[in-house]
């Protein structure tokens, strides 16, 4: 399986994968996904949103025990961050079936859509149209950095854009929904264990800086005459690495764009994305308003125009007690730990009960790719898996 991902959406340059939603490259994905369900016998179908499903057992049975992760990759992310789910959903029914376990409850292995967000903006909006949590007219609005909406990316891809919303009888056949995901993080290796369970995900969003100043020549202008943003945007970049230590959270400025971008002019706009996540609320709260306050401070001194948009948010999500124990007993109690990575699985436990378990990554590096996992680590993932659905489903 890994052998046949590998190549697809890679960039040669970078080593990483470009694998946007409803581009060439997620086309090839879906294909993938879809040849390995029906070589297994399963039955496959996409959803209104354009998630994919492969049904072992009767879909309309209820009760489903469903697991799967995401294909999609950032701008030159790793191979794991969401393909070791799916590769590992489709290993661990392959263990299951060499085990000879009998199902009792319908399973499904799934390839959620447009989980990172990279091309529209907004992350998890396959599971957040399915789960009711964006509506068909917000979704329609998106737009990628080519001005191309989401449903003309969906209609190009070959899939029909009309249908996209809420989706409440497929969810509320799923009993028990489960992720493996590559730890976005070191807490495993620290640790010395090879698989985790999510306690919770953290609240994070993002938001947008823009700054507006004056364009004008950077050889001919004095430098008191200047309305350069770019100086605001400099000091929120200092003030959000300064705000996230003080509230122990953590404030990114990854993304920005420069009007109209020339090295010899002062910009006449710098439009900045942030992103910031902490263990709680109130932290996220007093981090974001410090560094929007720090914004406005020197946007004031330097006579620049700032506006601040919130993009997206995602309250913190608390994975359902019973299930985590239930995991937490068929596999031995491993290590319980929080994430500041959004996935899936936190979208989709406001309907129906999630877990997730977390593969360790000897380096912590995701979004890159750098993203590491050891082959015993990635085989240690699929039968803890394998032990989970044969717990959740064969009983
Ligand atoms: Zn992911």
């Amino acid at each position: 399986m890994w052998r046949e991902l590998k190549p697809l959406g890679r960039a040669a340059e970078s080593g990483g994968y470009r694998r946007y939603a409803w581009t060439a490259a997620d086309t090839d994905c879906r294909a993938w996904f879809r040849a390995q369900a029906e070589s297994r016998g399963l039955a496959y179908e996409t959803d209104r949103n354009g998630n994919q499903w492969a049904w072992l057992g009767d879909p309309l049975a209820g009760d489903a025990v469903v697991t799967g992760s995401h294909l999609d990759s950032v701008p030159d992310g790793g191979a794991f961050d969401g393909p070791l789910g799916v590769v590992s959903a489709f290993a661990a029914l392959d263990e299951l079936r060499g085990r000879g376990a009998r199902f009792g409850k319908p399973l499904a292995l799934t390839n959620f859509g447009d989980e990172e967000g990279a091309r529209f903006g907004l992350a998890c909006v396959g599971s957040r149209l399915a789960a009711g949590q964006l509506t068909p007219d917000r979704a329609h609005a998106l737009r990628d950095g080519d001005g191309v909406t989401l449903p003309q990316a969906m209609e190009a891809a070959g899939h029909d854009p009309s249908a996209i919303g809420a989706d409440p009888e497929r969810l509320a056949r799923i009993g028990a929904f489960v992720e493996l995901h590559v730890e976005q993080g070191r807490a495993l290796d620290l640790s010395g264990d090879p698989v985790g369970i999510a306690s919770a995900i953290w609240p994070h969003g993002r938001w947008r800086f823009d700054f507006h100043g004056e364009a004008n020549h950077a050889g001919t202008t004095r430098l008191a005459d200047r309305r350069d943003p770019m100086l605001s945007y400099a000091e929120t970049v200092l003030a959000a690495r300064r705000e996230a230590e003080l509230a122990g959270a953590l404030a990114t400025f990854g993304k920005v764009s420069v009007e109209p971008n020339g090295v010899n002019a002062i910009p006449s706009l710098v439009r900045g994305w942030l992103d910031s996540r902490a263990a709680d609320q109130p932290a996220l709260d007093t981090v974001v308003a410090g560094i929007e306050r720090a914004a406005r401070e020197s946007a004031d001194r330097a006579g620049i125009d700032l506006r601040v948009v919130r993009e997206s948010f995602s309250p913190v999500v608390e994975f359902q007690h019973a299930l985590r124990d239930e995991l937490g007993r068929i596999l031995g109690a491993p290590p319980v730990l929080g994430t500041g990575a959004g996935h899936d699985a936190g979208i989709l436990s406001a309907s129906v009960p999630t877990a997730m378990l977390f593969v360790r990554n000897p380096t912590g590096v995701s979004h890159s790719p750098a993203e590491s996992a050891t082959e015993d680590d990635c085989v240690a993932g699929i039968l803890a898996l394998a032990d989970v659905l044969e717990g959740l489903a064969c009983s």
